[in-house]
């Protein structure tokens, strides 16, 4: 996820500079770091992202056939994983208390 340390950076060296009152050097850094994430944007091109296993495809062809990314589905893939490892676990747990 380097997309997101690059905000977490750009944040945490502009909080330094805010703390020690240099509003130059505060808004310098959040515009380079936003500089950053826009020429990333145009660089790195689309990607196809799995739902279930999070497999990233880039410059395969049909990549734009695809429809953009839904949040309702990622999240009920998110939460499927989870009930997923719930249940196994549960099983686990039954089956050493019977000692099965
Ligand atoms: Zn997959």
């Amino acid at each position: 996820m380097p997309f997101k340390a690059i905000v977490v950076l750009g944040f945490v060296i502009s909080s330094v500079f805010w703390y020690y009152r240099m509003p130059l050097w505060t808004y310098g850094v959040l515009f380079a770091t936003a500089l950053i994430d826009v020429v990333l944007y145009f660089v790195m091109g689309n990607v196809l992202h799995c739902y279930r296993c999070q497999a990233q495809y880039r410059g395969v062809p049909g990549l734009e056939s695809h429809g953009g990314f839904d949040l309702e589905t990622h999240e009920k893939h998110r939460q499927q994983k989870f009930r997923l490892a719930e249940a196994a676990q549960h099983r686990a747990t039954e089956n050493s208390a019977t000692g099965k």
